[in-house]
């Protein structure tokens, strides 16, 4: 809202309106360079080198990489995991896309002492996690292990940035960085010069790549974001959810019947300093043996509506609560976890 003016599009009716751009590819060639702009001031990523792939929002990259990293022709599938608790969409998409070159198979570390070098392997690692912000690293090593590193927050808003990441597969989307999910963009990094080419063609063939409209609209608002030696956006978003995370902390601090995750504190090369931590979502525990369904805890006791961890294959004694909403909706968030917690002793003596 600060940077209304300078953020918004207009585009004629007759502009744009072919497939492709002028050098036949369905990639903006000067959206590209801005994203990698985007991260060499960042830091949060290495692109020198590498190839960038656009999708529809780093949904449909995320499949697009399974297709690319799958054997071709082989009788054997490739497995697709991810660590407990995992953002739902790797299994229902793998699923849905059934192929006889893929399938999902649930938890990373039931793999952990596979000795079958035959079976592909491949690994989604989401860094920071969804739905707990942990830094996550990847599990399974070897000649037939494959990652996707799924790096939608990895972003100063949600983590410490440590170092850039340069992993062979990196996915990032707007969704999070500006927080125009509507938009649908988003991109993948990648080292190898084949996995780019299966990717390409997996979009080519999907979608015939990403709406130009979308790739306008992405490369005003990387405009804006870049203006003025590109910190504003970050020094709010990191600000803005520290605070939500600091009085989320200060509420469930007081309770006996409700926990959150521990996250460290870490050296951040982008503020250069120990910055605060700010996840997207808190991971709330029901500590008391007879809430077994939080969710429904919450729901029932404060009219809080959460995300229950079966839907992230962990119990339900988990909830993961949204801290990326609008300040409304955070506020009001706050008050009635406030409510529900100092309710917690019985009624105080007035
Ligand atoms: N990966 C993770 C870990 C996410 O949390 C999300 C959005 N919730 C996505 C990918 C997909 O985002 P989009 O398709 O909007 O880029």
């Amino acid at each position: 809202m600060q940077h209304a003016a300078s953020s918004a599009l207009v585009v004629a009716g007759w502009h744009r309106m072919s497939y492709k751009y002028s050098d036949n590819s369905f990639i903006s060639e000067e959206l590209e360079k801005h994203i990698r702009k985007v991260h060499s001031i960042v830091g949060n990523a290495c692109t020198d080198k590498r190839y960038i792939v656009f999708g529809a929002g780093s949904t449909q990259l995320l499949n697009a990489a399974v297709h690319a990293l799958s054997p071709d022709n082989s009788s054997s599938p490739a497995r697709v995991v991810a660590s407990i608790p995992f953002y739902p969409v790797y299994e229902l998409q793998t699923d849905i896309f059934r192929s006889v070159n893929f399938n999902f198979q649930g938890d990373t570390s039931l793999w952990k002492n596979n000795s079958d070098a035959g079976t592909e392997i491949i690994e989604f690692v989401t860094s920071p996690n969804n739905p707990d912000g942990q830094l996550n690293k990847a599990v399974l090593h070897g000649s037939n292990v494959k990652t996707i590193h799924d790096h939608a927050y990895y972003w100063p808003h949600f983590t410490a940035i440590p170092a850039p990441a340069d992993g062979d597969v990196m996915i990032f989307t707007l969704s999070k960085l500006t927080g125009h999910a509507g938009s649908r963009f988003g991109w993948a990094i990648v080292k190898d010069e084949a996995i780019y080419q299966r990717m390409s063609t997996y979009l080519a063939l999907n979608t015939m790549g990403v709406s130009r409209d979308s790739q306008l609209r992405s490369l005003k608002l990387l405009k804006a974001v870049l203006a003025g030696g590109g910190r504003d956006i970050f020094e709010f978003g990191h600000e803005t959810m520290k605070k939500r995370w600091e009085k989320l902390n200060k509420v469930i601090s007081m309770s006996k019947r409700f926990s959150l995750q521990k996250l460290a504190p870490k050296y951040c090369t982008y503020f250069q300093k120990i910055s605060g931590v700010s996840p997207a979502y808190g991971w709330l525990k029901c500590e008391k043996e007879e809430d077994k369904h939080c969710s429904a805890v919450l729901q029932a006791a404060a009219n809080i509506i959460g995300r229950e961890g079966s839907l992230f294959y962990a119990e339900d004694r988990y909830v993961r609560l949204s801290l990326i909403k609008s300040q409304d909706d955070f506020d009001l968030l706050l008050n009635k976890l406030n409510e529900l917690v100092s309710g917690e002793e019985g009624p105080k003596n007035m």
